[in-house]
């Protein structure tokens, strides 16, 4: 009976009773006790279901992970501290020394210092591919590559990669997709069913969205789980039964909510399209978008994200942000309240022009994680903040 996502969301909730509350509470315990020795020699051995120490899993995160599960169609899953932790472990626990990786050149910040410093330690090397020109990825090819990575739309000029034309390139050349997925949510795309081998998320954003807690998880194949499973346990990068808790409460509210942010996200962005001063609006669902055929087929929705290109360059951006009034100016996404960023002066202004302009940042481009706000009171914050007075 639990078909629908809105409705998974809010009742797939675990059973773990003893006094008929209606709500899930709150384990706040590191560990559990066990009946006799039997008994805790079964469950230490995993012969036995029932948990065992809050590193390893406890009811909040079970809870969690099953929810994550039901909604992305996986086979299993592990919840992380944070979604960094989900894209390294993702990684980590899968590759070996020696291994290569093909990575769209359009990643979030910290999984580009994954690749390009952390993992070259470890013996794992990466090229980087425009995640647009699938039929160029073959070029990228050596006998020791085993994952490609990507993140579809890409952050922040919101660029799609075709998944299923990804997912005929790994299966032909015998490797493991991953992709991130925390821009979509599973609401709005749903890679592992499109044959994508394994996902993450940052439930920081969109699944938590209302900026209280940090969280990640990584969700795929029941192969690819069991060693993510294996090295997360042993390395300790568990998500906090708390975290779980808030997460879970989260997803009952999930759909809904992706619905108005995209509602939202698609009314600002056709009012921004009228604008004067705006050179070029990137959303998704906006006829406009040089790849809306393949957004539409693939997303059911635009996203919470729309950015724009403001005219006048570093000056008139920088000169935005200290006109808003209502929006935040924060690095964060995925929030109710509407977020607002210029990244060529901000996250990324450490970057070159032509660097930057390689992963589709101009000086000009805004960001918008458009929030939960009254659509017409976030139009008029950002309409009043790009006309210049
Ligand atoms: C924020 C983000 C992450 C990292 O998540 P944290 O919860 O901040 O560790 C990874 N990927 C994408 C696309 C993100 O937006």
């Amino acid at each position: 009976m639990k078909e629908h996502k809105d409705t998974i969301g809010i009742r797939s909730q675990i059973d773990r009773t003893q006094y008929r509350e209606h709500s899930v509470p709150l384990f706040m315990t590191s560990s559990f006790t066990f009946g006799s020795a039997e008994e805790m020699a079964g469950m230490f051995a995993g012969e036995i279901p029932g948990d065992v120490y809050s590193r390893y899993a406890n009811p909040n995160t079970e809870e969690f992970i099953q929810k994550m599960c039901l909604l992305e169609g996986a086979e299993a899953g592990f919840a992380t501290a944070s979604g960094m932790a989900a894209v390294w472990c993702s990684i980590a626990s899968i590759l070996e020394s020696g291994d290569h990786i093909i990575a769209s050149r359009s990643l979030f910040g910290s999984t580009h210092q994954i690749l390009s410093q952390v993992l070259p330690r470890f013996g794992i090397t990466f090229t980087y591919v425009d995640g647009q020109r699938i039929e160029d990825w073959k070029e990228a090819l050596k006998s020791n590559t085993r994952m490609v990575l990507l993140e579809t739309p890409s952050n922040p000029a919101l660029q799609i990669i075709d998944l299923e034309a990804a997912v005929k390139f790994c299966k032909s050349n015998n490797l493991i997709l991953n992709v991130d997925n925390c821009f979509s949510t599973p609401i709005i795309q749903n890679p592992l069913l499109m044959g994508a081998d394994i996902i993450t998320h940052s439930a920081t954003k969109y699944i938590d969205g209302q900026g209280r807690v940090l969280g990640g998880i990584v969700l795929g194949r029941a192969d690819l789980i069991e060693k993510v499973t294996f090295f997360c346990r042993h390395t300790g990068p568990a998500m906090s039964p708390f975290n779980a808790w808030i997460l879970s409460k989260s997803l009952e509210t999930l759909a809904l909510r992706m619905e108005r942010h995209c509602e939202n996200a698609l009314q600002l962005a056709k009012n921004l399209s009228e604008s004067e001063h705006v050179d070029q609006v990137i959303y998704p669902h906006l006829e406009s978008h040089p790849q809306y055929e393949l957004a539409t087929r693939q997303m059911k929705m635009g996203g919470g994200i729309v950015s724009f290109k403001i005219r006048g360059g570093l000056e008139a951006g920088r000169n935005f942000l200290n006109r808003i009034k209502m929006s935040s100016l924060s690095a964060n996404l995925g929030d109710s309240r509407t977020i607002v960023t210029h990244p060529a002066s901000t996250t990324h202004s450490k970057l070159t022009v032509a660097e930057r302009e390689a992963v589709g940042i101009t000086d000009g481009l805004i960001r918008i994680s458009v929030g939960l706000e009254n659509i017409g009171d976030i139009n008029r914050d950002i309409l009043q903040a790009i006309t210049p007075s």
